[in-house]
Order: C-alpha cells, then sequence, then structure tokens
C-alpha cells in the first residue's frame, strides 16, 4: 500500500507551527510496513486542496489529512474531500449527540454544527478530545483519513480507529516490542545501531523520545504472531549488544518501576535530599505502588541552613564550593541516607534559574549524587531549558544514576 500525507493550514505555510502530526503519521505509517513517499502541506483554500488530492491520489492508494476540522468556513478539508469523491455530506445522528453531550450546560456556537455533517457511507471516527470527529471515505480502492490538527486530537485518533482499519486492510499481524532507554539521547542512541536501522525493513525499528527518555519500537509484520516474533528476536539481541547498559526495560516498564522493582528485591532502602528539584525525585519514586516497601523518607533542603542542620552538610563545604557543587552534593546524599538510616541516599543541587545564575556556575548547572552504603558518587549536569524542564531533566537524571549504580552493584 502507497500512501501520502497532506497537512492543511494556513499556519503551517507561514511556519507559525511545526508540523508534528506529519511527524508522527509518518513514523506510525513505516511502523506498518506502508510506503510514504510523498508529504505535502496546503493552505486552507478548496481549490489547492481538491488540485493537492488530485495529484496524490494519482500516486498513492491512502491519503491521510490533518487539520481544517474545525467549525469556522476556512475548516474545509472533510467537505473537499467528501466532493473529491462524489459524496454528500449527511448529519451524522451519533456524533450529533455527542457534540451536544459535549456542550451540556454550556452555549455552542451555530457554526459547531457543521462538524457532525459527514460524508456519506464514510467511516467515522470519534473524538475524546475535542468536538471535530474525523472520517474514513473508501471509493474503488482508494481510501483517506480525515484526521484534525490539534496533535491531541489526532493521535489517539489515528491509534484507536486509523491503525487498526491499516492493520485490517493489510491482512498482517503485526507485533511490536519496545525497548526503552534512559542515559543516553535519541540521536546518540539511534546514532550507535545506524546501519541496523537502515538495513531492517521488517522489522523496522524507530526511535522515539520521551520525558528525558528513549525507547526504541521494534515492528514486525508476519501471518503470525510466532512469525513476528521470531523476527523481532534477533534484532533486539543486536539492540542489546550495541545499547545494553542504558535499556532499563520494555514494554510497560518505566525508569521508576525498574529501579523501585530492583530495589524491593533486592530487600534496599531510601531517602531523598532534593534541593532545585523540590521533591520531584521523592515524587516520582512514590509513583510506584508499593514504594514503601523501600521509600522510606524525602527531604526538601532548599537553603544552606537546612542542608547544615537536617543533613550535616559542613559550614566550610558550604563557604569554599557552594551550594552547587559536587562536594555538597556528595554530602547531602550521605547525609540524608545516615539521618533516615536507609541503604541509599539521593541529591540534587542545582540553579534551575531563570535568575541566579553566574558565568562560573550558569543557569542549567546542577549536581546529583547517590549513596549506596555511605559510599557516594556524583555527575555534573549542565541542562537547558525553562525552569520546569531543567528540574524534570535533573530529577531524571538523579533516578538513571540511581539505576546505574544499583547495575555496578550487581555486576559485582
Ligand atoms: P479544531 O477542530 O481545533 O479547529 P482543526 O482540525 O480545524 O482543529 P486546524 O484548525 O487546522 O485543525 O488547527 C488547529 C490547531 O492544531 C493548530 O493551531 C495547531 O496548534 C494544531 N495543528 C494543526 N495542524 C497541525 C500539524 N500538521 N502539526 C501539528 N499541529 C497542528
Amino acid at each position: 500500500m502507497k500512501a501520502e500525507i497532506i497537512a492543511v493550514g494556513t499556519e503551517l505555510l507561514l511556519g507559525d507551527i511545526l508540523n508534528s502530526d506529519a511527524r508522527f503519521l509518518s513514523r506510525e505509517l513505516a511502523d506498518l510496513g506502508i510506503t510514504l513517499q510523498y508529504q505535502t502541506v496546503v493552505g486552507d483554500n478548496e481549490d489547492r486542496l481538491m488540485n493537492a488530492l488530485d495529484i496524490a491520489f494519482k500516486r498513492a492508494d491512502l491519503v491521510i489529512t490533518s487539520g481544517g476540522l474545525g467549525p469556522t468556513d476556512d475548516d474545509i478539508t472533510k467537505e473537499t474531500a467528501a466532493k473529491f469523491f462524489g459524496k454528500k455530506m449527511v448529519l451524522h445522528e451519533e456524533s450529533k449527540e455527542r457534540l451536544l453531550s459535549y456542550f451540556k450546560g454550556r452555549k455552542m456556537s451555530d457554526t459547531n454544527m457543521k462538524q457532525v455533517y459527514m460524508p456519506e457511507g464514510a467511516i467515522v471516527l470519534k473524538n475524546d478530545n475535542g468536538t471535530a470527529p474525523g472520517c474514513i471515505i473508501e471509493d474503488k480502492g482508494k481510501a483517506i483519513a480525515v484526521l484534525p490538527g490539534p496533535p491531541k486530537e489526532l493521535v489517539p485518533m489515528f491509534n484507536e480507529g486509523v491503525r487498526p482499519y491499516l492493520e485490517s486492510k493489510q491482512d498482517l499481524t503485526i507485533v511490536s516490542k519496545e525497548l526503552h532507554l534512559s542515559g543516553i539521547g535519541e540521536s546518540a542512541a539511534a546514532e550507535q545501531i545506524r546501519d541496523l536501522m537502515r538495513t531492517s525493513a521488517n522489522p523496522t525499528i524507530a526511535p522515539y523520545a520521551k520525558d528525558n527518555e528513549m525507547l526504541f519500537r521494534i515492528t514486525a509484520r508476519g501471518k503470525s504472531k510466532e512469525e513476528c516474533v521470531s523476527l523481532i528476536k534477533p534484532i533486539t539481541e543486536e539492540i542489546y549488544k550495541k545499547l545494553g547498559s542504558f535499556i532499563y526495560g520494555e514494554d510497560s516498564d518505566t525508569l521508576v518501576s525498574s529501579v523501585m522493582k530492583t530495589l524491593i528485591a533486592k530487600g534496599m532502602t531510601i531517602s531523598t535530599a532534593e534541593s532545585c528539584t523540590g521533591g520531584m525525585v521523592a515524587s516520582r519514586l512514590i509513583d510506584y505502588p508499593g514504594a514503601s516497601k523501600a521509600f522510606i523518607t524525602g527531604m526538601v533542603t532548599y537553603t544552606n541552613e537546612s542542608k547544615a542542620k537536617l543533613l550535616g552538610v559542613k559550614k566550610d563545604t558550604l563557604d569554599k564550593y557552594g551550594a552547587v557543587s559536587s562536594q555538597t552534593a556528595e554530602e547531602m546524599c550521605i547525609g540524608v541516607a545516615k539521618k533516615c538510616g536507609t541503604d541509599i541516599g539521593i541529591s540534587t543541587t542545582g540553579i534551575a534559574g531563570p535568575e541566579g545564575g553566574t558565568d562560573e556556575k550558569p543557569v542549567g548547572l546542577v549536581y546529583i549524587g547517590v549513596s549506596v552504603n555511605a559510599d557516594a558518587m556524583t555527575k555534573k549536569l549542565q541542562l537547558s531549558g525553562d525552569r520546569n524542564k531543567i528540574r524534570n531533566a535533573a530529577a531524571v537524571a538523579a533516578i538513571e544514576l540511581l539505576r546505574q549504580r544499583l547495575n555496578t552493584q550487581e555486576d559485582k
């Protein structure tokens, strides 16, 4: 099957927004083994969209559009797609009910009703995250999937409506496996297995970045589940050989779940002393159900006084090296573990900004520490982004450092 993507929206042409829908759809199509040869961006204009559809359907069997499903007059994608295939627009009762219940108790503009008229005979795709349903129109071996523009609407609609539709059309079994990595960026990880990614067509290997971590999704297509699993196995082994030390888990594992499982299995206890992350490390660890088997105490020691008084960080250390230093991070993690009687202590101290940076200690400089049985290891980070981004990245890096420490413990 050959597919094309047409992103509709003048905002895209003006460069006001990035075409992240096309990026998402391209990856998903590759994952499904569907050939994508062209992507188009077109403004909110019926003639030009008609023209783009005409060109695309000369080359492809499937077109996916994004955007232009809103209630206003310049939202024309669905109507133009219907016109292209000579379909009438008819009221879709179920969508009308959904729209009325969405606006229950609130004022709805009359123009919203336009959104519940669908091309006759189309497969309607419900939208749980907005007001515009999408649809799939099929005609003489060709199909068009018309999806809303906002990614928070398009992504679930694709996953819940379009992906199963495409899988069924291909008459194939598709199996995916995810390998989760931390402590390495998306491009550095992809670089390590560049040749494998380039040469492996089935399974495909796609990298995804999320929340300061990344994952590889390996997707195989075959006649049966067993065939897919056996295609995935050697690829997984190859990735483990190259990047094994960064892989913390598979499929539904998370960094926190993998660390907490290890702590609980080893019967080890942990406490945290946080400055710039203000409790984010503790909060993430406590997200894990059953955390109380390992997590004992979380302290937020924001000032020099609290670092000295509660954790026993030496005044000399604070005076000589400052609160944001490897020495302070080290005394913090050892101090909290001692104070709370735990095997492990974690610490964070840094400058999250936007104020407070100097040439010597710029915004984004963070030290993290992990002590295991009073043996401390610290790490210096130079993070970028706003305050929230820096604090989140520091919290993830601290948990990643803990994972590395637990791994080396296992090796011993
Ligand atoms: P709505 O129902 O919210 O009006 P729509 O389907 O009409 O959505 P547009 O009006 O074209 O979509 O775009 C709405 C918003 O969705 C844009 O302002 C932008 O934030 C986002 N968006 C649209 N197209 C894309 C795209 N290709 N990539 C990423 N974001 C997009």
